[in-house]
């Protein structure tokens, strides 16, 4: 099968089904050198590129619907945290063999993915080589209104979504091969199927002082906000949102840790100032995903942690003494 039949077979449907949806953002998407897209009046767009390489990113063999949803919803995650509205993807995939069985499952989970997030497939490019899959993606937010990693102050309270460590479990029960029951498979399902908190970024974006998709752990993130902003944090590891599945699979210590430093949860980890915390807890009553505050922002650089009875500096990544 040649690139351009594949192209017109798997990729251009997507876009067909789009079309006739009514969507009118895209005035030229797939099948012309360029993609042509319409940016609504007061808006500005939000770009980001991720890319998945087999041996590095995910292990050889994995199944094609799994890889489209971890790199979908690792990007779509981006979007979330800067409180943007999703809008269009493109997609580059390198493929080592035209096998057609691989590229139409791929397809069709991307085609859930993009309308469950409802972004559109608008071009992308295919080439020959070592496995490898780019999804950038594009938003759209209110001119200036943008959630950076720049803004957080003293006193804000530092949030969460969902719960944290799940997907570390579940990266877990794949390396240890434990049986499958419903436990083990939530928490996969956690890891092969993020969920870009896109609704609660958008819902957070008029109160949030600061906001970061966790990807790489809480404690290597919100680093990244405390870097940017010139603050420092206190944590409770106390208050951290587990989820009955973790609790079940493994020990708290070790649910904890997970929490704190297993990578790839894609929650939201945000800043409120406490004035805006009121009227933030009315906008959630009506919300269904679970929103957690585990700590402070406060004037003393560096990250600390309610351990043992007393707040202790941590490391990023050296979380070892609770
Ligand atoms: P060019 O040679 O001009 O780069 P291509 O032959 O690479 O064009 O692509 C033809 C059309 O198909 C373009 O509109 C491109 O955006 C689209 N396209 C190519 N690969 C993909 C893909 N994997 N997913 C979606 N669109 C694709
Ligand atoms: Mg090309």
């Amino acid at each position: 099968m040649d690139e351009f039949t594949l192209i017109r077979r798997y990729f251009q449907p997507l876009q067909q089904r789009q079309k006739e949806a009514g969507e009118e953002s895209v005035s030229v998407g797939i099948g012309d050198d360029c993609a042509v897209l319409n940016i609504p009046e007061g808006q500005q767009l939000v770009v980001s590129i991720d890319t998945l390489v087999e041996g590095t990113h995910f292990l050889a063999d994995t199944p094609p619907e799994q890889l489209a949803w971890r790199l979908l919803g690792a990007s779509v995650s981006d979007l979330a945290a800067m409180g943007a509205t999703p809008s269009w993807l493109t997609l580059a995939l390198t493929l080592p063999h035209a096998d057609e069985a691989w590229v139409s499952s791929f397809s069709s989970a991307l085609s859930e993915a993009t309308k469950l997030y409802s972004i559109q497939l608008v071009g992308g490019d295919t080439t020959r080589g070592p496995l490898t899959l780019t999804a950038q993606v594009h938003g759209f937010v209110k001119k200036d209104a943008a959630l950076l990693r720049s803004n957080a102050q003293v006193g804000d309270l530092i949030c969460v979504t969902g719960t944290l460590g799940d997907s570390r479990a579940g990266l877990e029960t794949l390396l240890t091969n434990v049986p499958a029951d419903s436990v083990v498979e939530y928490l996969q399902q956690r890891f092969y199927r993020p969920q870009p908190r896109v609704s609660t970024g958008q819902l957070i974006l008029p109160y949030a002082s600061s906001c970061i998709d966790i990807s790489d752990g809480l404690l290597g993130d919100i680093e990244h906000i405390l870097e940017q902003s010139g603050v420092g944090a206190q944590i409770n590891p106390a208050a951290l949102p587990l989820s009955a599945e973790i609790m079940h699979f493994t020990d708290e210590h070790t649910a904890k840790e997970w929490a704190l430093i297993g990578g790839e949860d894609f929650e939201l980890c945000f800043t409120v100032p406490p004035e805006q915390w009121i009227s933030l807890q009315e906008d959630l009553q009506s919300h269904d995903v679970q929103i957690t505050p585990v700590g402070a922002i406060c004037e003393a650089k560096g990250l600390q942690l309610f351990t043992q009875g007393e707040w202790r500096v941590a490391e990023a990544n050296g979380y070892n003494h609770f």
